[in-house]
């Protein structure tokens, strides 16, 4: 196999999700030297939202409207979750670099007041979140008010159903009515389209005309249009301004069922900027080894297209996920971290990895798995010591949390980032 060197850096971050972006990120904003390395992470296949903390304790669903106050109670009820080690001013000053950062890239989130707000999922369903791209924000706004709004998808979107959301929400929005159409320059009828070509072919102003034409009818009493999150990769907001100005009425994007549109936008912010601050980024890449050296931190060996580099690094940031990412693997009788097998917190035997009933609203044991870690963020080992001097770990890996059910996704990881770049910090040489 092919070897070559990628030199030295201050930092090097294992994880191209949302937990590495940040850390990346951090690190760059404070003048380190920067890899990244990994596969894709979870990002594309996210909606875009971006969650703080939407529900605790889980066992009641309990929403909130304020995720502050939703994370002062948490930090009650489950002092070892990760928010526990973070301050509000810390977690709040993290999020505002992230939508500077990507407001920089062209993809601008809004937020209300510090409040979570309802944003209408693909399925029907409702979701609270913190904050959400502009191009949803008129959703936000036309749920809360339940004004009358005409939701249209397309023949042949496997990922959307507009029908299935206004049957899912009549009750509670009676003003909500749905229309199928064409999607322009394709007469698809029985034809599969993804969101992918779709968003390709929505940079066309013919086939933004051909809609705007198949719309207008449609049209009648509704005061907002929303479609399924389709409309370009990059101009997404000059796209729905011209649209809006031609119809007159407020348009917004629903997010679709994976792969999405505006994960995959928020994928390319990132990747896009992070490369501006000269991050180095060795994407389609695997972390093979990870060894300390005496004297300047940590050996990495990285396989990417068959080849292998080696990589010097004075600290490290594992952002490598759960289960999905790989950053745990499970075996016949145990969790693994497979890259150094840190100790990993878990249930007392598989038999206890999953309740009995799957829907149970505690959610199941097995999904708050993860590494345990000190006040900088840094992995512990067997003896309750951190498992090295500059190794720290960020977002879904971390134990104790169950971001899925807590809506609390991007704000753990986001969070969790910056905690592991200032513990970098605290103990660089
Ligand atoms: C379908 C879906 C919908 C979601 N919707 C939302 C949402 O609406 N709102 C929200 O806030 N969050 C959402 N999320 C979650 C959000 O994306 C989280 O922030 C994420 O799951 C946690 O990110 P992470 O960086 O910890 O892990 P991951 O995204 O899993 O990334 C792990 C990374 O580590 C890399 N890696 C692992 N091992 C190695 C190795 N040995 N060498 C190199 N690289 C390695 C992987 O390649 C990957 O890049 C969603 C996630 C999914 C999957």
């Amino acid at each position: 196999m092919r070897r070559s060197e990628t030199g030295y850096c201050d930092v090097l971050v294992i994880g191209m999700g949302m937990a590495g972006m940040a850390s990346a990120l951090f690190a760059a904003n404070r003048g380190l030297k920067v890899v990244q390395a990994g596969l894709a992470g979870e990002i594309p296949f996210s909606s875009g939202l971006m969650d703080l903390l939407g529900v605790h304790p889980v066992e009641n669903s309990r929403t909130w409207e304020d995720p502050w106050a939703g994370m002062e109670s948490l930090r009650k009820d489950i002092p070892n979750h990760p928010y526990g080690l973070l301050s509000r001013t810390e977690i709040e000053s993290a999020l505002a670099d992230v939508f500077s950062f990507l407001d920089e890239q062209g993809l601008l989130y809004i937020k209300e007041h510090e409040q979570n707000v309802e944003m209408i999922m693909p399925t029907g369903m409702i979701k609270q979140t913190y904050a959400v791209p502009s191009s949803m924000w008129n959703g936000v706004r036309a749920l809360k008010a339940k004004t009358p709004c005409l939701l249209v998808d397309f023949h042949g979107i496997t990922e959307f159903s507009a029908r299935q959301m206004a049957e899912v929400m009549q009750e509670t929005w009676p003003g909500l009515r749905s229309a199928r159409i064409p999607f322009p320059g394709k007469n698809n009828q029985g034809v599969l389209v993804t969101g992918e070509i779709l968003a390709a072919d929505m940079e066309s102003r013919r086939n933004r005309k051909e809609l705007l034409n198949a719309v207008r009818p449609l049209i009648q009493d509704a005061r907002f249009l929303g479609f399924p999150a389709v409309f370009g990769m990059r101009r997404t907001a000059e796209i729905l301004a011209e649209l809006e100005q031609e119809i007159g009425i407020p348009i917004f994007e629903i997010p679709t069922f994976p792969v999405s549109i505006p994960g995959l936008r928020l994928n390319d912010a990132f990747a896009r900027g992070l490369s501006r601050k000269g991050v180095r980024r060795l994407t389609q890449s695997r972390v093979l080894c990870l060894q300390q050296e005496e004297e300047r931190g940590f050996l990495l060996r990285i396989g990417r297209d068959g080849r292998e580099c080696v990589a010097r690094a004075e600290g490290v940031i594992l952002a490598t996920g759960r289960f999905w990412g790989r950053g745990l693997v499970a075996d016949r009788d145990r969790i693994r971290e497979p890259l150094l097998d840190l100790p990993v917190h878990q249930p007392d035997g598989r038999e206890h990895w999953h309740r009995n009933d799957f829907l149970d609203l505690r959610g199941h044991p097995v999904n708050r798995a993860g590494l345990e870690i000190d006040g900088l963020f840094r992995p512990l080992d067997r003896t309750g010591g951190p498992a090295f001097d500059r190794l720290f770990a960020a977002g879904s890996i971390l134990a104790h949390q169950d971001w899925m059910r807590m809506k609390c996704g991007s704000g753990l990881a986001i969070g969790s980032a910056y905690g592991a770049v200032k513990g970098f910090l605290r103990t660089a040489k």
